[in-house]
């Protein structure tokens, strides 16, 4: 208890410093933001005589010697625009419309056809694959069509098209479920059933995450609140507004798993939420972490290093460190689904930017176009410019409003003419800073990683160990000379994983 008090002020602390580092810095290495509680440590720490540097010493020699912090960035979060905008249901749209792919794997199959009579929640998309997940209706209503439509990924996908008949009736065969009772397998399938797949952004089939192999047991879960990305909220409104259900969540996956410790890590920009999360999972024995502010916190490899000090092996998973990460979105809507018996039909989108009339948090049905998310929130006051699926790290740019939500859709940003950056791509030029090094929380070489992938040298791509590249963006973000670090990057891993096919294919033909 005192550790988990101690951890927090420390965070708390450096957090405040951090906002005006003593040290002229622009950028959060490790060696810096060391250096920078070092002299936080010195200056306050002797102010004050005694207090503040006895916690702070004990939590800087706890930081060096188990949760080293390692690289990341720190950009303006504009957070405020949403943070206290509590969640707001918007009314379905007069159609629907949910691609067929809206997960990491193998895009479903339709189950329904053109006039189709389809309810909430009534299964229209499947798949035999294993890594795939099942899509439902998010309306009442009839099937219209099955066409290719924009995706918010990029490209087209063949969708199914649902007009909405108003009345919000749900399927009769939904019920809710006492997981309580259920076995591990059972809960897995019932998460595979529900079609709930990661909702920080990755999408990846949340029952692929809870099956991991006999052989690497699973010892801890850990849920991914960090929301790290700039301007997202929903998360964080997510367990503010449903703490209960997170925990639940929780719950769920443990015994889904086997693991027999829960950790909740939230980053500490997030007092309210640390809260309410705090009271009711105390209740349970289950933990939560204090996370300091930094940009990418919230990556799985990441977390887990700085939650329990373990490392993923290169190319390596969480499971084989015994580990399973869950958003804690995710959780929630686990929680949800057990408790009503509805699948994953909707979801929290953080709908922001200088130029969105009201910015909000809003629970809108799965396949409501972007232009109507918009629109719900008091449409634009300007002329956008740029419009990214995600937060503005990580986040996929977007041609046409017309995108649906999909289960990815965490947040949809909207930037002016003034906020937007274009720059022609060009040759890389280094000034060998050594920026793009300090910040990478994978180790990596970032400035290599791009020459390697710059020239197309697929053996130097392999041996910089390109696949350990989360593709943070943390490299780009900082580099003084705008070289498009992660672009390139990006660009090799498609080549090495194109070349892998390609091999494979001729290994089998031979
Ligand atoms: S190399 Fe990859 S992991 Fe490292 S900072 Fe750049 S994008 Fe992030
Ligand atoms: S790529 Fe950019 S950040 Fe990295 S060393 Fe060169 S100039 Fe510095």
């Amino acid at each position: 208890m005192l550790r988990r008090e101690m951890r927090h002020r420390y965070f708390g602390f450096v957090e405040k410093h951090w906002r005006e580092p003593p040290i002229p810095s622009g950028h959060v290495g490790e060696m810096d933001i060391n250096y920078t509680v070092v002299l936080v440590c010195l200056r306050d720490g002797f102010r004050t005589r005694g207090r503040i540097m006895a916690f702070t010493w004990t939590a800087l020699l706890d930081k060096i010697t188990r949760h080293r912090i390692s690289g990341g960035v720190h950009p303006p979060d504009h957070k405020e625009l949403t943070a206290e905008r509590p969640i707001r249901k918007v009314p379905a749209p007069g159609t629907v419309i949910l691609p067929l792919s809206q997960h990491l794997g193998a895009p479903c199959r339709p189950v329904v056809g053109k006039g189709d009579r389809v309810y909430v929640g009534t299964l229209i998309a499947d798949s035999d694959a294993y890594v795939s997940a099942p899509i439902h209706s998010s309306v009442s209503g009839t099937v219209v069509r099955v066409a290719p439509h924009p995706h918010p990924a990029g490209g087209e996908v063949e969708s199914i098209f649902i007009e909405n008949d108003g009345t919000e009736a749900r399927d009769p065969g939904l019920e809710p479920l006492s997981w309580e009772d259920m076995e591990p397998a059972e809960i897995v399938r019932a998460i595979r059933s529900a079609g709930i797949v990661g909702l920080g952004g990755a999408a990846f089939p949340t029952h692929v995450k809870l099956s991991p192999p006999a052989d690497y047991p699973i010892d801890t879960v850990i849920i991914n609140g960090a929301e790290c990305e700039p301007f997202l909220t929903s998360d964080y409104r997510v367990m503010v507004e449903r703490a209960e259900e997170v925990v639940t969540g929780l719950m769920i996956i443990m015994k889904a798993v086997g693991a027999r410790r829960g950790i909740i890590a939230i980053e500490a920009n997030k007092p309210l939420a640390i809260g309410r999360v705090s009271e009711v999972a105390h209740a349970y024995d289950l933990e939560v972490f204090t996370l300091p502010t930094r940009y990418p916190q919230g990556a799985e490899k990441v977390l887990i290093n700085r939650v329990l000090g373990r490392k993923v092996p290169s190319g390596g998973l969480p499971m084989h460190v015994g580990v399973v990460v869950n958003n804690a979105s995710t959780a929630q809507a686990i929680a949800y689904y057990f408790r009503t018996g509805l699948p994953l039909v909707r979801r929290v989108v953080t709908v922001t930017g200088s130029i969105v009339a009201k910015p909000s948090n809003i629970l809108v049905p799965l396949g409501t176009t972007f232009g109507e998310a918009i629109k719900a929130c008091g449409g634009l006051t300007g002329q956008a410019s740029k419009v990214v699926m995600g937060g503005p790290m990580m986040g996929v740019a977007q041609y046409t409003l017309e995108v649906p939500v999909v289960k990815a859709t965490s947040g949809i940003l909207v930037f002016s003419s003034e906020e937007v950056d274009y720059e022609i791509p060009r040759a890389p030029v280094c000034i060998r800073c050594g920026r793009c090094l300090s910040v990478c929380p994978m180790r990596l070489v970032p400035t290599q990683l791009a020459k390697a992938a710059y020239v197309g040298d697929l053996e130097e791509l392999e041996r910089l160990d390109v696949v350990d590249c989360m593709e943070c963006g943390s490299c780009a973000y900082t580099c003084p000379t705008k070289n498009q670090l992660v672009q390139l990057i990006r660009l090799g891993k498609a080549e090495l994983a194109a070349d892998g096919r390609k091999e494979k294919e001729r290994a089998e033909q031979v």
